[in-house]
């Protein structure tokens, strides 16, 4: 195994740095090789020598004894028994600290102290195609778990009643030593007794029973924007799941699922609808009022008009969201053909015939195979 780097040298610090700098030094490290972060071969390990150091130099005893005998005073001394110097667990609550600044919480590692934000919600709500296109608000019940407002989340009757807990001594995890052929190994684990909190709570908080937080059912008002599309979601701040050790709520995520329309179909900010015209009112042309989610609007249907033209009714489509530059609507042409003929429509439809050009549509076709 290669010499061991000296501690100080590690973490860039003189021999009398003091508490600070040697924790400012390691933070600045950590952050830089962390593994999740570092993806540079090499990182890793980099990572553990930092940690190492930073668990000696940052523990007065084992600092003391380092600064006397250098590397040959930790052997054995508790913490890097068989693992080659691979740094033990400790320093995950300045990780944690770390991380949760860093990441923005929600990280579950080993150890969690210090206020976290609680996890992001998601729910969907089903809107009509209307009130997509002109905003809605919509009032929605849910059970919200907040911060008790008692005892600040502390879960105590009074500030004197958290004690720190005589079983891990406030450090929220046991540690157990086991010897073997390779040297001493130590495990840690979650505190049976805090469950890792490192306090006891001795009088509980009576309005929260020591939960340190209360379920209620809250009204929340959202406000639908026009223009909103399927799929696309809003964020309720706060009203997300509990955060930790005083932690914020993580935020509510509400996906929008526009229901379909029977006639409109949204694409983007134009709106789409088929209308059918007759076969005359095709070939003489004529006026309708079409329909657009604005009311009725006037459009000339051309003569000799054929099956499947658009038209554009401009500005009639939905506000974007974000520049309320209106789309447009189009109107597509579907020429319907009667099925059911009096006797006087079917004599006027055959003098049609008869007057009509020499070749019909189909005989021009014909022709120009030959
Ligand atoms: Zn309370
Ligand atoms: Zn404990």
């Amino acid at each position: 195994m290669a010499e061991k780097r000296d501690y100080y040298e590690v973490l860039g610090v003189s021999r009398s740095a003091n508490e600070t700098e040697i924790k400012k030094a390691y933070r600045t490290l950590a952050k830089k090789y962390h593994p999740d972060v570092n993806k540079e071969p090499g990182s890793d390990v980099k990572f553990k020598e930092i940690q190492e150091a930073y668990e000696v130099l940052s523990d007065p005893s084992k600092k003391a004894s380092y600064d006397q005998f250098g590397h040959a005073g930790m052997e054995g001394a508790g913490g890097f028994g068989g693992f080659g110097g691979s740094g033990g667990f400790g320093g995950f609550e300045d990780l944690n600290d770390i991380f949760g600044s860093f990441f923005g919480g929600g990280q579950s590692r080993s150890r969690q102290s210090g206020p976290r934000k609680g996890q992001d919600r998601f729910m969907q709500m089903k809107i009509n195609f209307m009130d997509a296109v002109f905003g809605k608000e919509e009032s929605i019940s849910l059970d919200v778990e907040e911060q008790c407002d008692v005892c600040f989340g502390s879960g105590a009757h009074s500030k004197d009643d958290v004690k720190t807990c005589t079983t891990c001594k406030g450090s929220g995890q046991t540690v157990t030593q086991q010897r073997t052929p390779f040297g001493v190994f130590q495990s840690a684990s979650v505190c049976p007794d805090c469950g890792g909190s490192g306090k006891k709570i001795v009088n509980k908080c009576s309005k929260c029973n020591g939960k340190g937080y209360n379920r209620k059912r809250v009204t929340v008002d959202v406000k639908i924007p026009a223009g909103i599309q399927s799929g696309q979601q809003l964020r309720v701040s706060g009203k997300g799941e509990r955060g930790a050790s005083g932690g914020p709520n993580g935020d509510l995520f509400i996906e929008i699922l526009v229901l379909k329309h029977k006639f409109f179909e949204r694409d983007g900010r134009h709106i789409h609808i088929t209308i059918p015209i007759s076969a005359i009112d095709a070939t003489l042309g004529t006026t309708v009022d079409v329909p657009t989610v604005y009311g009725d609007v006037e459009l000339t249907i051309p003569a000799g008009t054929q099956h499947g033209t658009q038209f554009r009714l401009k500005g009639k489509g939905v506000k974007d969201l974000r520049t309320q530059e209106p789309g447009d609507q189009y109107v597509e042409v579907k020429i319907e053909v009667d099925t059911k003929l009096s006797r006087e429509q079917k004599d006027l439809y055959e003098k049609l015939r008869k007057a009509g050009s020499k070749d019909s549509v189909f005989e021009k076709f014909k022709k120009s195979f030959k």
